[in-house]
């Protein structure tokens, strides 16, 4: 019933178990399907395939989190090599990738220069980007404005946490938008109001798992099993039950990643 669009479940957890544990507790709890989402592809790609590869339920991504941007290993994989990685069926989109002005963890001119990268390897895959992006609005629709022009490119606002402005270029551009488990937090108002007018074809929902537990787990680990806590903040935003929010997102999730097979 649910879908969490964006989890990483090879982030090990101690009091989680095993990504089968975490994908048990999932199915339980009416998530029907999982996106393994990659940080970074020299350490990951072989782990996270696999566990798509043993789930008929869950499927992975490729790409590069900002944080790593400026790592050798990571700046090694082309463009080329992103696309060849995206020819196993279970991988489905490209991602994280963006830009963190927040942290900084990477340069911001290595953080554009991988970000254009996986943008390209998307229009030339025809597959969605998982966009990650924090304190640096305008770079993120600038950037994809200027490589998706005259493109079918097509992808979504992860975790978003931006300002409304934000939300509604990427709306207005073709994008999707996702909510995680801060759409919860008591602090999160303008996030909610956001949330609200984002119109209810463009919606998704995400843990973000292991990070970002909902109310009222909020600061112990997270899980996909948590999701309907972020669903049903959403569904009273919108005026809808819960059960319909949860048909609404993950009907955006199987319209936007085409090569999802239910
Ligand atoms: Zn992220
Ligand atoms: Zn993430």
């Amino acid at each position: 019933m649910f879908v969490d669009s964006h989890c990483h479940l090879n982030h090990e957890r101690e009091g989680l178990g095993s990504p089968d544990e975490i994908i048990t507790r999932a199915k339980a709890a009416s998530v029907s399907h999982m996106l393994t989402i990659c940080c970074e592809i020299h350490k990951e790609k072989d782990t996270l395939i696999d566990i798509a590869s043993r789930h008929g339920n869950v499927w992975a991504t490729i790409g590069t989190h900002p944080h790593e941007a400026a790592l050798d290993e990571e700046k090694a994989y082309t463009k080329q090599d992103i696309v060849n990685l995206t020819n196993h069926p279970k991988v489905i989109g490209i991602g994280e990738s963006g830009l963190d002005y927040h942290y900084m963890h990477s340069p911001k001119d290595e953080q554009i220069a991988s970000f254009r990268k996986h943008l390209q390897a998307c229009i030339e895959a025809d597959l969605p980007i998982i966009v990650h992006s924090r304190d640096a609005e305008a770079d993120t629709m600038r950037i994809i404005r200027e490589e998706g022009r005259g493109t079918r490119l097509k992808g979504l606002l992860h975790c978003f946490s931006s300002k409304r402005e934000l939300a509604m270029e990427a709306v207005e551009f073709g994008f999707y938008v996702s909510f995680s488990g801060i759409l919860t937090f008591k602090k999160s108002q303008d996030l909610r109001d956001t949330a609200k007018d984002v119109p209810l074809d463009r919606l998704l929902i995400e843990t973000d798992a292991p990070f970002l537990a909902p109310v009222p787990h909020r600061g112990k680990d997270n899980e996909p099993a948590l999701i309907s806590h972020t669903c049903q903040v959403l569904a009273d935003l919108h005026g809808v039950s819960m059960q319909e929010m949860a048909q609404i997102t993950s009907d955006n999730f199987f319209r936007l990643f085409t090569k999802a097979k239910k």
